[in-house]
């Protein structure tokens, strides 16, 4: 079979760098200001984990994480080349030294091939882009940022507290800045429509992005909107529904654009909507299938 018709991350790294880059999570146990300041309580998806890994289990310090990770990496993908992820809640939520003292021994680790962070748009403060500039001379960086949606009326629905003016400047910041920006997008959030949700493809496309995130909204038990969906039930866009939309929003990716991930899969136990049966690697065959049966590619409808 040839390759896949969207570029996977995997793909696009086999061919810039000749091998493929697993990712190392460590989860530096810190908050966000989405939850700490103001007392928003953070945006409404997200679980109290802020997106932890689940290979991380129950490891305690930063380094034993990363340990296990590798180790997991190694076993189950005979992984060579690693990426540090900083990730879950938010990895610049720290001032400058404390990311500093997080990251460098770190990489000292493992001769990591790169170093990511996930964020928000509005935690890159001008020591913190330093210290990622600073970074920059010795492994690529990337910056992995929430946008989640453009429209401003979704943003302030979900509690994100930033608007898509903050997402758009920061990305354009990062890239300014000689660093790899990447975006995560959700489809599917509340009152959103398909048209918006292409549109947010669109603008965020128009952007100088390295990489794409991409998933369908999961409701999740311990999120606040897992609390709302638990008092009043809402329309959750179905694993059908989101493959069907998927399939052609592809389309509306320029080929070149690494997609880090197109699907996402939360504990059952957890999940609230859609009451999904598919695991990823089902989905991602009827993905498959569904674009090579109508002659489909990523990028072919840009
Ligand atoms: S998604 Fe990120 S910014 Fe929002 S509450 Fe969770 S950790 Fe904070």
């Amino acid at each position: 079979m040839s390759e896949l018709p969207w570029l996977t991350h995997k793909a696009w790294a086999t061919a810039r760098y000749g091998h493929p880059v697993f990712r190392v999570p460590v989860d530096p146990g810190w908050s966000c200001p989405n939850r700490d300041a103001e007392g928003r309580g953070g945006c409404t998806f997200c679980a109290e984990d802020g997106g932890r890994a689940r290979q991380l289990g129950e490891a305690a310090g930063a380094a034993q994480q990363v340990h296990r990770a590798v180790a997991f990496a190694r076993e189950r993908y005979a992984a060579k080349h690693l990426q540090l992820y900083v990730q879950a809640y938010t990895a610049t939520y720290a001032d400058v030294e404390s990311l500093k003292g997080l990251v460098e021994p770190l990489l000292d680790m493992e001769p990591f091939h790169s170093l990511s962070l996930g964020t928000r748009p509005d935690c890159l403060s001008n020591g913190i882009l330093e210290l990622l500039q600073d970074w920059n001379r010795r492994v690529e960086v990337w910056v992995e940022l929430g946008v989640q949606t453009t429209h401003d009326a979704t943003l302030r629905r979900i509690r994100r507290g930033h608007d898509w003016a903050r997402s758009e400047a920061a990305v354009r910041r990062l890239e300014a800045c000689g660093l790899r920006p990447a975006a995560h997008l959700i489809f599917g959030l509340p009152g959103e429509s398909e048209a918006e949700m292409l549109e947010s493809l669109y603008r965020v496309c128009q952007t100088p992005v390295h990489g794409l995130k991409l998933h369908n909204l999961h409701v999740l038990r311990n999120s606040p909107l897992g609390g709302q969906w638990l008092a009043e039930p809402f329309e959750v866009m179905s694993d059908e529904g989101y493959l069907e939309f998927l399939a052609n929003a592809l389309r509306r990716i320029p080929k070149h654009l690494p997609l880090f991930r197109v699907f996402t899969d939360s504990p059952p136990d957890q999940r609230l909507a859609p009451p999904q049966t598919l695991k990823k690697g089902r989905f991602l065959h009827l993905l498959e299938k569904r674009m090579r049966e109508r002659g489909w590619r990523q990028g072919d409808d840009v």
